[in-house]
Formats: structure tokens, C-alpha cells, sequence
């Protein structure tokens, strides 16, 4: 309870941005604080310890999937890969595309960066309508590779992202 609360004092709520109406949770006061930078992974690696799942790869996503990401899969042992916004990743890649609010988007994985029954746990910073975290779940499949699960940060419950995983489960150090 106390890394979660550490954890909680150094998110930040930012009204009106990136546009008016929305109130934005910015989690670079936690990466300013080593403490609570190492408050978040504990809480994720306590998670998947006690879980005990066989994890192959942590599957980071753009961008701030990637600040936490490598430094789970360090702790676990395990290798961590790279999900983009199309167009950054060289070489051959498999790309999944989603709705948003308005309009498009795709994600991309390089081509050998997860194999054919490969265990995968899904990291970002914040859930919102979860349709990042879906897609990225689909993306794997495509690949024949497996969800154990999706870890976040914060998780806006309003928004019902969790039932957007359908099946996978998710876990979430914060909810507003
Ligand atoms: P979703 O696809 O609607 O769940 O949106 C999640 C993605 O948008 C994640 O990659 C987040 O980094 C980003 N995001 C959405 N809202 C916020 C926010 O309030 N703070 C930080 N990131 C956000």
C-alpha cells in the first residue's frame, strides 16, 4: 500500500489536454522519482510472480509502454519487444489496424520479434477504451503467440477498457 500510494502522488491529472474536456494522467513525475519508478516495477513483478505464468517476452507499446516495460522484463529475465505506430520499425513487420474516436490507426510488430507459441505479457502505462491494448492482443494472435494478460499503470474505469480485452486479463496499480 505504501509503493501504491508513492505511485499515486506522482501521477499528475492534466485538464483540457490534448484537447478541452479531457483531464490527461501524466506519469512523468513517476519517472522523475526513482523510488517510485521501482514502486511500479515491484507491483508488476509481485503480479506476475504470484501469478505464476511462464513468460516468454514483455510486449511494450508506443510510447510509454516502453519507459516500464524494459525494466520488468529485466527484472523477469525475459526479453522485451517493441510494438510501433506504423512506419517506425524497420525491416519486414505485421501491422494490425483499429478505430479511434476519429479515424484510423495501425500498429506494427517486426516480423520475428514474437514466434508461433510464444507467451506474451502486454505492458502500457494507462488504460483508457482499451482499444490500443485490443488491438495489440490481435496482433498477437495474429502472430499465434499468447496473452497471459495486459499490465497498466492506471486504468480509467469509466471508460470500460477491461471489457474491450474480452478474455485477457488485465492488472492495474491505479484506478480513477
Ligand atoms: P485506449 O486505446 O483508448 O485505451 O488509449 C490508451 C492509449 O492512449 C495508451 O497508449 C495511453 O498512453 C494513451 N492515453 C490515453 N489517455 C491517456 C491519459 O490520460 N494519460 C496518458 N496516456 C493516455
Amino acid at each position: 500500500q505504501e509503493k501504491l500510494d508513492l505511485i499515486a502522488q506522482r501521477v499528475r491529472a492534466i485538464p483540457d489536454f490534448p484537447k478541452k474536456g479531457i483531464l490527461f494522467r501524466d506519469i512523468c513525475p513517476i519517472l522523475k522519482d526513482p523510488g517510485a519508478v521501482a514502486a511500479v516495477i515491484d507491483l508488476f513483478e509481485e503480479y506476475v510472480r504470484q501469478t505464476n505464468l511462464d513468460i516468454d517476452l514483455i510486449v511494450g507499446l508506443d510510447a510509454r509502454g516502453f519507459l516500464f516495460g524494459p525494466l520488468l522484463a529485466q527484472r523477469l529475465g525475459v526479453g522485451f519487444v517493441l510494438v510501433r505506430k506504423k512506419g517506425k520499425l524497420p525491416g519486414p513487420t505485421v501491422s494490425v489496424s483499429y478505430c479511434l474516436e476519429y479515424g484510423k490507426a495501425e500498429l506494427e510488430i517486426q516480423e520475428d520479434a514474437v514466434s508461433a507459441g510464444q507467451k506474451v505479457m502486454l505492458i502500457d502505462d494507462l488504460l483508457a477504451t482499451g482499444g490500443t491494448l485490443a488491438a495489440t492482443c490481435d496482433l498477437m494472435t495474429q502472430k499465434q503467440a499468447t496473452v497471459l494478460g495486459c499490465l497498466v499503470v492506471i486504468e480509467l474505469k469509466e471508460l470500460k477498457g477491461a471489457e474491450k480485452l474480452g478474455t485477457h486479463r488485465l492488472f492495474s496499480l491505479l484506478q480513477y
